[in-house]
């Protein structure tokens, strides 16, 4: 069999480590021809070291690179991303990079990939309509990486022509699910990074436990689902065992289950359509006993509206929300802020950033700096 050629952007972190399980695993099937990071120096070399990629991209220049690891075409600064991308001419590109600043790279990917799979949501929230113009315009499928989108596409793998009614994004609630408003204001960086059901990188377990995190992912379903903001619901479901449903218009509701493993959905994505085993641990239903839904409480958890209200009002709000949203979770995770005045910064950069019609890449970009600036004055503010 042909090995199929996969970058891995964002090779050293929790998705992408993930990623590469399953490429240990079938070896036949891939070979990662690219391997990127942001500055993990020594832990990129020792992926590059097992798993010889033609091509590896670190932003940053580190001092000297090993002997062991010089076999591969190494790409360093800012740039170093599309170019190793571009450089290892991929089949197919994981954008497993966290933040806008992985938008750039899956444009790269759209352009000459074969195939995108995208667990990247802040550049789909950010890049949006351009970002699926782009993948339409290139024939390239975008392949949902993130678990609820990942259920939601299989689930519609049985939809045989028939319109969809809504969409229900499955939501663990976050580490702090059970906690008051007034504990939740003063949660601490390690309070917030225990996730109950996922093992994440420490951006997206902060947006779990704000619940932003439900907010990006519904603008995320938007886009790739081509569905409007009122046919999305959030419904909050403890265990995490139903990744997401659709129900449809004579009342019938299909729901993809599984045990909480981000491998289901990478590996789906990887082997599309065909499904890779991988040690997966067996639902097992008598053990359950019982599964557990809920509404979300809006006001302990103000984010996701902030973030639906910003899809439905257009105009690069969802932009705004997330650049605010990155740099709020930042100065959280340094403990510049408490946890609780994370909805601030974000209420105060849609309220005062002027929102604009997003034309170009360019756009977006301007949209994010100046969400960004506001964000920082209202948290030099916070910590005075
Ligand atoms: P992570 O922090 O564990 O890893 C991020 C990776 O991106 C690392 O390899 C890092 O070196 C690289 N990176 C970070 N900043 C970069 C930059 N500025 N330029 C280039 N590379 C950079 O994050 P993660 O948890 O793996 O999440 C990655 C993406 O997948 C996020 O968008 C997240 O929302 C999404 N996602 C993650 C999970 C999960 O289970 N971890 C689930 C669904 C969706
Ligand atoms: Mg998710």
């Amino acid at each position: 069999m042909n090995k199929r050629t996969i970058a891995i952007l964002g090779a050293t972190g929790s998705i992408g480590t993930q990623a590469l399980d399953i490429v240990s695993r079938y070896p036949d099937r891939f070979h990662a021809v690219c391997l990127t990071a942001h500055n993990s120096s020594e832990k990129l070399f020792e992926l590059v070291r097992k798993f010889r990629p033609a091509c590896a991209a670190l932003n940053i220049e580190p001092e000297s690179i090993p002997e062991d690891v010089k076999f591969c075409q190494w790409f360093f600064g800012p740039d170093s991303t599309v170019e190793a991308l571009k450089a290892s001419r991929a089949q197919d590109a994981l954008c497993a990079i966290v933040g806008i600043a992985g938008l750039d790279a899956v444009l790269t990917a759209l352009d000459g990939c074969e195939r995108v799979l995208l667990a990247n949501k802040e550049a789909l929230v950010t890049g949006g309509d351009l970002v699926t113009a782009r993948a339409r315009e290139k024939n390239v499928p975008l392949l949902p990486v993130d678990s609820e989108h990942s259920a939601i596409f299989q689930c519609l793998q049985a939809r045989q022509g028939n319109p969809v009614k809504r969409l229900w994004l499955t939501c663990s609630g976050g580490a702090l699910r059970t906690w008051t408003k007034a504990a939740m204001e003063h949660a601490t960086v390690r309070d917030v990074l225990k996730h109950p059901t996922w093992n994440m990188g420490g951006k997206i377990t902060v947006d779990c436990a704000t619940m932003a995190n439900k907010g990006l992912e519904v603008i995320e379903a938007h886009h790739l689902f081509d569905m409007p903001a009122e046919k999305i619901n959030v419904v909050i479901h403890p265990q995490s065992v139903i990744h997401s449903m659709i129900e449809f218009d004579d009342g019938a509701v299909l729901a993809q289950m599984g045990m909480p493993d981000m491998r289901g959905p990478i590996g789906y994505a990887m082997g599309y359509p065909e499904r890779l085993p991988y040690d997966a641990k067996p639902l097992n239903f008598y053990e359950l006993g019982h599964l557990d839904f809920a509404a979300p409480d809006h006001d302990r958890f103000p984010c996701l509206n902030m973030a639906i209200e910003a899809l439905k009002a257009g105009n690069g709000m969802p932009v705004i929300f997330n650049g605010a949203n990155e740099q709020a979770v930042g100065a959280f995770l340094r403990e510049h802020i408490p946890f609780g005045r994370i909805p601030e910064v974000i209420d105060h950069a849609l309220q005062a950033v002027a929102p604009m019609k997003i034309n170009t890449i360019a756009d977006v970009y301007a949209l994010d700096r100046a969400a960004r600036e506001d964000a920082e004055n209202t948290l030099r503010r916070l910590s005075c």
